[in-house]
């Protein structure tokens, strides 16, 4: 079911509080590094305001685990947001409270008010009922265009629209677009529709495997992550990255006997699913490292740094008739200039996929590395979360979403 928007909501004279992604780096000087997250917002928080709401904006920045950090406070992105909108924008001292409460209430048409850090309080990320009262509070309209946290129940998340009557609530321009281009990738994606991983951790992408094997056509795993598959087959990895076990809320988990049951589902799955032929490695992951070509095994002392010619001649194949693309991790350590190759080339790939169809790129690293090689404007979406667009591929509902008024 379609989600109420931003636009559909009556805003004039209200008061309308904006859950916005201003988790952005800041310099030791504490002045924002990079503006892209706020630049983001700009749509969203520029609807509200020509729509004649008082706009209350709330976000968390970084992890100060429920107490005042100063150099955490969101009041350098209020300032960068101040600059890109070339106005007087408030801040508050908090998030809740008496003083709050009059900055609010002394606010028109138009105004924009920046709440302090979220986290510095324990009740946002515990949803606490008490916390998101407060919040609640303040407000008559609710909108949440923070899609990095989605896939988290916190108090701004959910504890704040669960509190809020039907017919207050709608998502923002930027949950909209990550909903438009990854549900439709999902539930009704133009064919050939292929998916590329990679990275490290397999653990956080066993969901997304399971769920893409029956909607795909093709799956080809690049990364560190293929050398765990290569390890349940048993076949030699030499020194390189691979993630045997994880541990979650105390409980170890062995990713080897993971990766060979997910290994029996490929094989039974109608998905084609493609590992690497060849790699490229050397003894350790560093710029002038003698290189080598070897596959499809490792050799004892070397390192799988990146997927290898063949790999990339292959990949490049799979993906050029392909109509939909789904990519979250790099094919290699792309960090590093001699170990790049395999992910520019799928970052290339997907830039000449969005000029027939449509190339998904997950947040994150992903991101990172789309940035790096100037590709950013050749992809047709690059997802603003990058744990919440894996959970999302795993095809878990978002409460967070559901919890907003349907369309
Ligand atoms: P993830 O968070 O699981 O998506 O992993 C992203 C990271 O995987 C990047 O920082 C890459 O440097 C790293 N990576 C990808 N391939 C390899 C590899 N073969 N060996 C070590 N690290 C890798």
């Amino acid at each position: 079911m379609a989600k109420k928007t931003l636009d559909q909501l009556a805003m004039n004279g209200k008061r309308v509080l904006m859950r916005v992604d201003f988790n952005v780096p800041l310099r030791e000087s504490l002045d924002v590094a990079d503006d892209r997250r706020i630049r983001m917002a700009l749509p969203t928080i520029q609807c509200a305001r020509n729509a004649g709401a008082k706009v209350i904006l709330m976000s968390h920045l970084g992890r100060p685990k429920g107490k005042r950090d100063p150099n955490l406070s969101l009041k350098p992105a209020a300032l960068r947001l101040g600059e890109l909108l070339e106005t007087d924008i408030r801040t508050a001292p908090d998030c809740t409270g008496k003083d709050v409460e009059k900055l609010v209430g002394a606010m028109a048409e138009g105004d924009v008010l920046v709440l302090e850090n979220l986290r510095f309080h324990a009740g946002e990320e515990a949803n606490d009922a008490k916390f998101a009262k407060a919040l609640a509070a303040l407000a008559d309209l609710y909108v949440n265009d923070a899609f990095g946290t989605a896939h988290r129940k916190h108090a701004s998340t959910y504890g704040v629209p669960a509190l809020m009557p039907k017919g207050t609530k709608a998502i923002g321009f930027l949950i909209q677009k990550e909903l438009e281009f990854l549900g439709e990738a999902l539930e009704k994606p133009e064919r050939p529709f292929v998916a590329v991983l990679g990275g490290v951790k397999v653990s956080d992408k066993i969901g997304v495997i399971e769920n893409l094997l029956g909607k795909v056509d093709r799956l080809l795993i690049g990364g560190a992550m293929a050398y765990v598959f290569m390890v349940a087959r048993g076949q030699g990895v030499g020194n390189s990255k691979v993630e045997r076990e994880v541990e979650k809320k105390g409980k170890k988990k062995d990713m080897i006997a993971v990766a060979k049951a997910l290994l029996e589902k490929i094989e039974a799955a109608d998905a084609e699913v493609v590992f690497p032929e060849d790699h490229l490695v050397a003894r350790e992951p560093a710029a002038d490292a003698e290189t080598d070509i070897q596959g499809p095994e490792i050799e004892d002392g070397w390192m799988g740094l990146d997927i290898g010619p063949e790999t990339v001649e292959i990949y490049r194949e799979k993906l050029a008739d392909a109509k939909t693309v789904v990519w979250n991790g790099p094919m290699g350590v792309f960090e590093i200039g001699p170990f790049a190759d395999g992910t520019r080339a799928i970052c290339n790939a997907l830039a000449q996929v969005d000029e027939v169809g449509t190339a998904i790129v997950g947040g994150g690293d992903t991101a990172a590395a789309v940035d790096k090689f100037g590709l950013a404007e050749q992809m047709t979406h690059i997802s603003t979360g990058g744990g919440a667009s894996l959970e999302f591929l795993e095809g878990k509902p978002f409460e967070t979403i559901e919890i907003i008024d349907d369309a």
